[in-house]
């Protein structure tokens, strides 16, 4: 059994298979997930989705790309979003250094007070990280954050071990396959064992065996193979092992 910790399968990019796309992944022994918004709209549909599907659990928040519109009645949507029982986080909130689509000043005021209101919540907080990683951590340090997931992590082993240090969660997902990604294997091969999760970003982000079609969550078994073979276990054991993590840091209840 795995969770995918980090799926979009509310985009419109699965409207015309999402049902058939589920069913793919509990086939692969994806046996829950969390879908996570980006923007106000895409939370909104990451909760309805969410309480479609009883695999499926939502998290709700604004990316650093549209920082430029996060304000206090964006923060009020987020606030209402959060009452649904199928919130498990905030997030997907930080910062993308990458491609600069809001001002750095709007990136770090909305990551700032998305830190905030996942600490009011008691709820862990989904990191988006993207050539930021010096900043993303100050921020982070500053404003004191708790549970913590860094998603899609795409940083060096030193960066992922000041990580662990700090009791943050880092997940692992599709690039740990590409070629080229040594750097990302080394940090799976000393993963912390109890601070690692697993996820597919989908629709982005296909595994190389799936490259160059439109992610879905049953790809995450192919990360999943490369993962276990890297820390030298089982698919069995990587499954027990992320899945209680995942459990852990987004209270998700145990599986039927
Ligand atoms: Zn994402």
């Amino acid at each position: 059994m795995f969770v995918d910790t980090h799926a979009h399968i509310q985009m419109p990019e699965f409207d015309a298979d999402r049902d058939e796309a589920l069913a793919r992944a509990k086939a692969a022994g994806i046996g829950l997930m969390v879908t996570v918004g980006y923007h106000l709209e895409a939370s909104r549909k990451a909760v309805e989705t969410a309480q479609c599907y009883p695999q499926i659990y939502a998290s709700v928040g604004v990316h650093p790309h549209d920082a430029k519109h996060y304000d206090d009645k964006a923060e009020e949507t987020l606030r209402s979003l959060s009452k649904s029982q199928k919130v498990v986080a905030i997030g997907e909130a930080g910062l993308d250094f990458y491609r600069d689509r809001s001002p750095r000043t709007a990136q770090t005021e909305a990551f700032r007070r998305q830190i905030r209101l996942a600490k009011e919540f008691g709820l862990p907080l989904i990191v988006h990280d993207r050539d930021a990683h010096q900043e993303t951590m100050r921020l982070l340090e500053e404003e004191q954050a708790e549970a913590v997931v860094l998603h899609c992590f795409s940083g060096d082993l030193a960066l992922a071990e000041k990580a662990w240090a700090r009791g943050y969660y880092t997940s692992i997902a599709g690039p740990v396959t590409y070629p080229k990604n040594e750097p990302l294997r080394e940090v799976a091969r000393k993963a912390r064992l109890d601070r690692l999760v697993l996820e597919t970003d989908c629709p982005y982000l296909p595994p190389q065996p799936v490259r160059g079609q439109r992610n879905e969550p049953g790809h995450l078994l192919h990360t999943a193979h490369e993962v276990a073979r890297l820390l030298g276990m089982s698919l069995d054991e990587l499954g027990r092992l992320t899945t209680e993590n995942a459990r852990r840091l987004f209270h998700l209840p145990s599986f039927e």
